[in-house]
């Protein structure tokens, strides 16, 4: 078995996939990140977007003739959907690590937002401010877009605190304890709902800037957005002018149409917006190794891998 690697990551992955799929019993294989002669012998491609002059480099998979699956090492797959050149089913990831940490700072950021965490840390200026106690986790709505893979689990870690949270999806869903909505009629639901709105959307065509000025004013006044998705989900100009006109209160931004996000950009500046860079959640090697080797074991055994995009949702 050949396997190619089209990411930077391979020196940090080599040994600990070699040992998740030995311990699968899976045969011994070649692992490079080299774009080998033996192209015909390829037999799964793992990916990360790399990139060359601030553009993700666009990878011909058309040559990869044997090539069974493409396994991405992250979640968000969008720049590969829009690659003709690849004719084979594509697997994002789903790992425990990556969920963990998403969970964390989601949980971490809505709670910073909850409990106004800011207003002291930024603001020791010698004066005893006793009187604006925090509220309690029940008295705060939040709503989450996107409950997949990442939202689901944040969704009811919120809920376990005690937050009253509401979901968004493309398809109807049932969880316990938090309220579901789905279509557009839908979408306003939870916008007029939140008190603390967090994107988990992946970007597809239908998600580009689905916070735009529209949906922006159906949202609270003084309400805060916490986008840990993918840039693009939001109008950053529908979203400054909102923060200007005092109608969203904060931002908390994680992810952005251009990354690095660019030293002169707005953001960097807002007194109400803050900046993470990209951090939310990382794949773990060591459990993303062990969901790799899974994912291969599935596909040659004929099954279906967890994580297997549909091409025509777009995610
Ligand atoms: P996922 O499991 O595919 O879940 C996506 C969710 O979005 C699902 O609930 C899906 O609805 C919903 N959705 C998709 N299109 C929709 C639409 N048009 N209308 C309404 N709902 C829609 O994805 P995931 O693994 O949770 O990841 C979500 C995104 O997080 C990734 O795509 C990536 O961009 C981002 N991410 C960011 C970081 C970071 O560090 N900031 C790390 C990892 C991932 P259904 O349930 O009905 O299908």
């Amino acid at each position: 078995m050949r396997i190619l690697f089209l990411s930077d990551l391979f020196p940090s992955y080599e040994i600990s996939l070699r040992q998740a799929l030995k311990e699968r019993g899976l045969p011994e294989c070649t692992m490079s990140d080299k774009k080998t002669e033996k192209v015909q012998e390829v037999e799964f491609i793992i990916y990360s977007p790399v990139k060359s002059n601030g553009r993700v480099i666009r990878h011909d998979f058309s040559t990869y003739i044997n090539n069974k699956a493409v396994l991405s090492i992250y979640a968000g797959v969008e720049h590969l959907l829009n690659n003709s050149s690849l004719n084979c089913p594509l697997v994002k990831m789903v790992d425990d690590g990556l969920t963990s940490g998403m969970i964390e700072w989601c949980v971490a950021h809505t709670l910073r937002i909850h409990l106004g965490i800011d207003r002291h840390i930024l603001g020791q200026d010698g004066i005893w401010r006793h009187k604006s106690k925090p509220p309690l986790a029940k008295d705060r709505r939040v709503g989450i877009l996107g409950i997949g893979a990442l939202g689901k689990p944040t969704a009811e870690a919120l809920h376990f605190l005690g937050f009253d949270v509401v979901g968004w999806s493309r398809t109807a869903k049932n969880l316990t304890g938090i309220r579901c909505f789905h279509g557009s009629e839908g979408l306003k639901k939870v916008l007029r709902f939140a008190e603390i709105l967090i994107v988990l959307l992946p970007l597809t065509k239908e998600t580009f800037h689905i916070l735009n000025e529209e949906t922006l004013s159906v949202m609270q006044k003084d309400s805060a957005i916490i986008n840990a998705g993918r840039g693009s989900l939001i109008d950053d100009i529908a979203l400054l002018k909102s923060l200007k006109m005092g109608h969203i209160l904060n931002a908390t931004l994680d992810v952005f149409a251009t990354e690095p996000l660019p030293p002169s950009h707005p953001y960097w500046v807002h007194p109400r917006v803050t900046v993470t860079p990209h951090i939310a959640a990382d794949t773990s090697i060591e459990s993303s190794s062990k969901v790799l080797a899974r994912n291969i074991e599935l596909i040659l055994e004929g099954k279906k891998p967890v994580g297997l995009v549909d091409f025509k949702r777009g995610y």
